[in-house]
């Protein structure tokens, strides 16, 4: 028998549940709700505690066979070493800053992050881990800010709104030649579109409820250990998850801190919710990409509009790493106008796109960026993040391309 490591992207997803010991033949990983997870022998519920049996579940926050199916999903699309599922991305982002980095440590992040990544950068400083955010798009402004005490650089593979990309491949070697983490959010790309274990990233992060999940539906958030990072040499490993094999001490820890004690966790009707959209992710991924890519392209001839970002044009400034290393450019589409008197007005006139925040929905949504999700940042900090007054953000929906080029026709016609 073929194991489903043989097989393609979603062929392993929608058979992993089955190959994965099928529970009296349910082909779906079933809902599992108990929160009590009882032993015949005391000592095996001993050994669970332990971290001598394999697998086991005890108290439902640490998480159960559901949440547990929808983690081996995800470290097979990520082909890592383990993953550990959040109930938001967000809360997988802290539980990464949180309990893997302490007081006197740094931080390098990237200065085009998400905008509720960016305010974690000042509850990081107020609790004395120093952030230095830099332009990433060049690996030397990275080698620059390192000093002996940064721990972990941070960067998002395509950034969100201005869909900058990082020097992945440079800022990887260099945080391998210096023994730093290195973390990537991958939440825009999916491992469909892009595996940063590619590039050397050590921790992956995803927001599942963007690309993976992709109903907009369910809110949920994953970490993923690729396996290459050397955690014998992470120094602040607690002393009681430096047993075993280094591999697994990251994940341990992170387990521990981030689930048991943090306890921001996924319950098993999300984890079963993500996990039927985590099948349709590549169709959903290579149709919204085909959309918004022919979408960029209009978007770009048209008089009314000063500038197009998507990574697949080949005015985007890394369209070169793009080409050779994304499948394709995602969802993710943002544009300005050569009037910013009219943003607000082409968005009203829109009729198809959903004037909502939030990303990867089967719907198009549209928002304008510095009136909302970048308002509290600040016009010094949307300038670093090159947000210019009159962008606009576009999550592209499953809806047929010929539709949303007819709206955007009639919608732009008198901007
Ligand atoms: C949405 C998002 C997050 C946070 O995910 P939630 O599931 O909404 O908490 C993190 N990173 C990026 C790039 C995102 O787009």
């Amino acid at each position: 028998m073929t194991t489903p490591q043989n097989h393609s992207f979603t062929t392993q997803i929608v058979h992993a549940d089955r190959l994965g010991g099928a529970e009296q033949g349910a082909i779906h990983k079933p809902i599992h709700t108990s929160v009590q997870y009882g032993y015949e022998k005391v000592e095996d519920l001993i050994a669970v505690f332990q971290g001598t049996a394999k697998g086991g579940f005890n108290y439902a926050r640490q998480g159960t066979p559901t949440t547990a199916a929808l983690e081996a999903k995800i470290t097979q699309m990520e082909r890592g070493h383990g993953s550990i599922v959040f109930s938001t991305g967000m809360a997988g982002i802290c539980a990464v800053f949180l309990t893997l980095l302490k007081a006197g440590d740094h931080l390098v992040a990237s200065q085009f992050v998400f905008g509720n990544t960016n305010s974690v950068f000042g509850t990081l400083a107020d609790l004395g881990i120093e952030v230095t955010t830099v332009d990433v798009t060049d690996a030397a402004n990275v080698a620059a800010a390192l000093r002996p005490n940064t721990r972990m650089v941070f960067v998002e593979t395509i950034a969100n709104p201005g869909t900058q990309i990082p020097d992945l491949e440079g800022i990887g070697a260099l945080c391998q030649q210096r023994g730093v983490l290195y973390v990537v959010d991958n939440t825009v790309a999916s491992p469909y579109l892009f595996r940063a274990a590619t590039v050397g990233a050590g921790l992956v992060v995803n927001s599942l409820t963007k690309s993976i999940g992709g109903q907009g539906d369910a809110l949920g958030g994953v970490i993923t250990d690729t396996g290459l990072y050397d955690w014998s040499g992470y120094p602040n490993i607690f002393a009681a998850y430096r047993k075993g094999d280094a591999k697994g001490w990251g994940l341990q820890q992170l387990r521990k801190k981030g689930l048991r004690d943090m306890g921001g966790t996924l319950s098993s009707h999300a984890a079963h919710q993500l996990a039927l959209g985590a099948e349709t992710l590549s169709l959903r991924m290579d149709r919204t990409s085909a959309t918004a890519l022919a979408l960029a392209q209009w978007l770009e001839a048209h008089p009314a509009v000063s500038r197009v970002l998507y990574p697949m044009l080949p005015s985007h400034p890394q369209h070169a790493f793009a080409r050779k290393h994304l499948k394709a450019g995602s969802w993710l589409l943002s544009f300005e106008l050569r009037n910013p008197d009219q943003c607000l007005a082409v968005c009203n006139r829109l009729q198809l796109p959903i004037k909502a925040t939030g990303l990867a929905d089967t719907r198009t949504l549209i928002i304008p960026v510095a009136h909302t999700i970048f308002w509290e940042a600040g016009s010094a900090v949307r300038a670093t993040m090159g947000i210019a007054d009159s962008m606009i953000r576009l999550s592209v929906g499953l809806e047929e391309v010929e539709d949303l080029l007819a709206d955007f026709e009639q919608a732009l016609a008198g901007a």
